[in-house]
């Protein structure tokens, strides 16, 4: 699918912060797909990891927020052994979800969780993922 950028578009508040909280220099990515290949939940994501990176060189804030990758990420590392740039995806990908949980969104509601699927799942899971999606 075309990336279409216009000026619209373009974010440069969002490409600023999501390096001052990453410290990553992600404009480095040379998109080559390395991550996206090795990543362990890309088939339930909307959009790779590859793409988040691209997009978000392109201030496509909106677009990047609005998918579930970021949130997806296990934080697994494996792409960041295998970057061939040495970027660490995982704080970029933990950068972007900063900039919605600090205007405090979730990303759960911990109280729209049927009861008995609380029951079913480990309490460790939902300590990880009450962490990671709420503010
Ligand atoms: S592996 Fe690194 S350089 Fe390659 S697309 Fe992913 S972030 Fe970019
Ligand atoms: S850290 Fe996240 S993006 Fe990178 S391989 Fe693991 S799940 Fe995929």
């Amino acid at each position: 699918m075309p990336i279409i950028i216009s000026e619209n578009t373009v974010d440069s508040d969002f490409i600023n912060k999501v390096e001052e909280i990453s410290g990553q220099p992600f404009h480095k990515c040379m998109q080559c797909g390395t991550c996206s290949g090795s990543c362990p939940m890309i088939e339930k994501m909307v959009l790779t990891p590859r793409s988040v990176l691209q997009m978000t060189n392109f201030g496509m804030k909106e677009k990047v927020s609005e998918a579930n990758t970021v949130w997806l990420c296990a934080s697994c590392h494996t792409c960041l052994v295998r970057c061939p740039r040495g970027l660490d995806l995982p704080k970029i990908m933990e950068a972007i979800r900063l900039l919605t949980l600090r205007k405090n969104q979730n990303y759960i509601e911990p109280f729209e969780i049927e009861k008995e699927r609380i029951a079913e799942l480990p309490p460790i899971a939902l300590v990880s993922c009450f962490r990671k999606h709420t503010a």
